[in-house]
């Protein structure tokens, strides 16, 4: 466990088994501040599968904080749903006990699995909770920044506004949608799938979209493709398909492997790194925690367009992959000595 962990970089594990819960924190680091991570709540083959699951997260989580400049460290939960009956109600009151015992090293948000409501029972046995039907969704801040992200893109590589721009578009979902919505608005040309038939006939009728089918996106003529489905899409097979100029979307770990990253670049494709682009959602999450406003969260959001910028300057300079240089830039901040407000301009 302990070799697992330092592989990880994962400073400490907490676990709890009470009654029918069967929950996993891993806190990646704290640095910057308490760690802020979902939780997830699926079934699991085996107690190892899940533990490895919540440290690989956690990890993910400090990369994106660092980068989102909020004063969170990454951590996630993760807790094995039982596989028969069992009171939700109850389980949901432990965890909020559980997490309410760390104290505030974690705080915990909604993820794969878990429902507002949960969050609303969690919040009943502690604060450490950022999610819940007074916050709201974080999704309208995650396309806020897809936005910006993406015109920022657009203007480094071709020096051009964002409209008339296309873009496809890979899942209609609660980001993927509001993000149609934005582009359809500044103008821009869009081509949708979605394995739902009737997100992308309301596409279709609303925004003018192509739609086309699922196995038909990765080959579209477009100058931006958007993966806002699922993750892990990157990867040799749909390498060769891209006819695109940029890729930019929301979905957590487009990569299949590391080296995908590479491979885009060599390939002259323009990637804006998931964890960098995707960080409005964290930022809504980090944000309300701390009883920010609406203008402010998007204040906030904003500044993800310097991040990425300097991410592709330095990507063009050093003639390396733009997630090698995210990666390299969170780890400065997570390990380096340089302090969080002064680390961009270091690095540039
Ligand atoms: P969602 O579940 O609302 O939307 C996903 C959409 O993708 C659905 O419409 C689904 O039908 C579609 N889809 C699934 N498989 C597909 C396929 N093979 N081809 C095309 N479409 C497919 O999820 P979401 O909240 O919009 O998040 C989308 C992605 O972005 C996820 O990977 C999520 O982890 C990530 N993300 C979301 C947020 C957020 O604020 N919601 C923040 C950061 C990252």
């Amino acid at each position: 466990m302990f070799s697992s962990m330092h592989t990880h970089a994962v400073q400490e594990l907490h676990f709890c088994q009470q009654g029918p819960l069967n929950a996993v924190v891993a806190l990646h680091n704290l640095r910057l501040g308490p760690a802020l991570g979902g939780c997830r709540f699926i079934e699991y083959t085996t107690e190892l599968d899940a533990i490895h699951d919540a440290m690989r997260l956690a990890r993910g989580m400090s990369y994106k904080a660092a980068l989102a400049h909020v004063p969170q460290g990454g951590g996630k939960a993760v807790i094995m749903k039982p596989k028969g009956e069992f009171d939700r109600e109850e389980l949901f009151r432990l965890f909020g006990q559980f997490i309410h015992s760390l104290g505030g090293r974690y705080i915990t948000a909604m993820d794969s699995g878990t429902t507002v409501s949960d969050m609303d029972i969690l919040r009943t046995q502690t604060p450490f909770v950022s999610s819940s039907s007074n916050i709201g969704d974080p999704s309208p801040s995650t396309a806020q920044g897809m936005l910006i992200g993406i015109e920022a893109a657009v203007r480094f590589l071709m020096n051009q506004p964002l409209q008339g721009m296309t873009v496809a578009i890979q899942g209609l979902g609660h980001v993927g949608w509001a993000l149609a919505e934005h582009l359809h608005k500044v103008g821009c040309k869009l081509i949708v799938c979605d394995i739902d038939e009737k997100k992308t006939q309301q596409a279709e009728k609303i925004f003018a979209a192509k739609a086309v089918r699922v196995n038909e996106i990765y080959q579209q003529s477009c100058d931006v493709f958007s993966p806002c489905g699922l993750g892990g899409i990157l990867n040799e097979t749909t390498l060769s398909l891209l006819n695109c100029k940029i890729i930019a979307g929301c979905a957590n770990n487009q990569l299949a492997h590391d080296d995908v990253a590479s491979q885009i670049h060599k390939m002259g494709i323009l990637y804006a790194p998931d964890y960098v682009i995707n960080s409005g959602g964290l930022v809504f999450a980090s944000s309300s925690y701390h009883g920010m406003n609406q203008q402010q969260i998007k204040h906030e959001v904003n500044k993800l367009k310097d991040t990425l910028d300097k991410i592709f300057v330095l990507s063009k300079k050093k003639n390396v992959a733009t997630n090698q240089i995210a990666n390299e830039m969170a780890e400065h901040i997570l390990y380096g000595e340089a302090s969080h407000s002064d680390w961009v301009m270091e690095a540039v």
